[in-house]
């Protein structure tokens, strides 16, 4: 089966008269128990859901190994560093991947006595840390600079140091991109991103082709209670279905949108692996099989980029990506990423193309009638150093 049929087919229970295709999600924090509770698959919410079970077994299906299902995306990423990384370890990680996850990673587990190596994203630069290394980490395309590097050359040379290999698969989501095919031992998602891309709830997975990993990551989400509500798992599995549908549309709009901007005079950079001039285009095309819905460019400064998004008529300010709704923020305004302050993440929805096409070529024609103040103005360059905790 394709992936559209696949993503429609996903988790669904055999068909049985009288029954709906997906069942309705099951609101449960104790279950009825008498007696020995292993005669019983269901007894306590923050063990099992059968919600959780369809889902699960969804996500299965399209990453190729079991699959777990959490509170969120961190939830998802701090339950693979917590199953896999003890004091002494080494962890290698991203120095440009999503923002929150080093701060975990250098705050409680190097607290904790684990070492954090870190290298950028692009020439697969932490390849040279591997030494004695426990754990990779990978995140590509990266959120937000969208450079790309190769799973299963950084896979080989992980293993050859017997470290194991955990790909962020956010950007790119399942259908764009198999971590598990490519070698890795944990292909991790924020699944309220664009896996379930209506914007409206978090949640996050682990998958893995080793069933004793998941046993542990089982024990961890049990004990450590970092478990999704049955009514986001089941919006979650439900929006699913369209992710085919989406993605294509997302996808297409993206590139189109990608051009667009590399024509414009007010725009100094776009990032978009689907791009042929992109730099990273000639590995995502052998590694991805959709390049995903999120394009990055550069205007002049902060004055041209908060213009540009309040001159946009369709393109929501927001942060987050992946969902339905074209959105976009200036991504500096959170720090904690190295970007110019005209830096701006732009997440393609599912509005019609040419509408699209059309509001940011107006928002871009709109920024050169301006007279800006000069670069770098105090003004209107006051960076944001410290990151503020509640981003996204
Ligand atoms: N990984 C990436 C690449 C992200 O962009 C995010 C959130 O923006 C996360 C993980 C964390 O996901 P969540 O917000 O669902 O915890």
């Amino acid at each position: 089966m394709r992936d559209g049929t696949r993503v429609i087919r996903a988790g669904l229970p055999r068909a049985t008269q009288g029954e709906p295709f997906l069942p309705g999600p099951t609101f449960a924090g104790p279950y009825h128990l008498a007696g020995e509770p292993t005669t019983s698959a269901f007894s306590y919410g923050r063990y099992h859901n059968p919600t959780w079970t369809h889902f699960e077994q969804a996500l299965s299906e399209l990453e190729g190994g079991p699959a777990i299902v959490f509170a969120s995306g961190m939830a998802s990423i701090t339950a693979v560093l917590g199953v896999t990384l003890h004091t002494g370890n080494i962890l290698v990680m991203p120095s440009d991947g999503y923002y929150t996850a080093r701060m975990l990673a250098e705050g409680y587990f190097a607290s904790q006595g684990i070492e954090v190596r870190k290298a950028p994203t692009e020439g697969n630069a932490q390849r040279e840390l591997l030494g004695g290394a426990t754990l990779l980490w990978l995140e590509t395309p990266n959120n937000p600079g969208l450079n790309v590097c190769d799973i299963a050359e950084l896979v080989a040379a992980a293993h050859h140091h017997g470290a194991l290999v955990a790909v962020d698969n956010t950007t790119a989501t399942v259908l764009g991109q198999q971590p598990l095919q490519l070698g890795a031992d944990f292909s991790v998602s924020s699944d309220t991103k664009a896996l379930t891309g209506h914007s409206d709830l978090i949640l996050g997975h682990v998958a893995t082709h080793d069933p004793l990993w998941i046993e542990r990551l089982h024990t961890f989400r049990m004990q450590q209670g970092s478990v999704p509500g049955p009514m986001e798992v089941w919006l979650a599995h439900r929006s699913l279905a369209t992710l085919d549908v989406r993605l294509e549309r997302q996808c297409k709009s993206a590139l189109e949108i990608a051009q667009l901007l590399t024509s414009q005079p007010e725009v100094s950079l776009v990032r978009y692996p689907g791009l042929p001039q992109d730099p990273a285009y000639a590995l995502a095309s052998r590694q991805m099989k959709r390049y995903g819905p999120v394009v990055s460019f550069v205007l002049q400064g902060q004055a041209q980029a908060e213009h540009f998004l309040s001159a946009c008529r369709l393109v929501l300010q927001a942060t987050s990506f992946g969902g339905v709704h074209t959105t976009a923020e200036r991504r500096v305004r959170w720090g904690g990423d190295a970007i110019p302050e005209g830096f701006i993440r732009l997440s393609v929805g599912c509005e019609d193309t040419q509408d699209l096409l059309e509001d940011i070529a107006q928002a871009l024609g709109t920024i050169s009638t301006i007279a800006f103040p000069p670069t770098g103005s105090p003004h209107f360059y006051r960076r944001v150093n410290k990151r503020k905790e509640t981003k996204k």
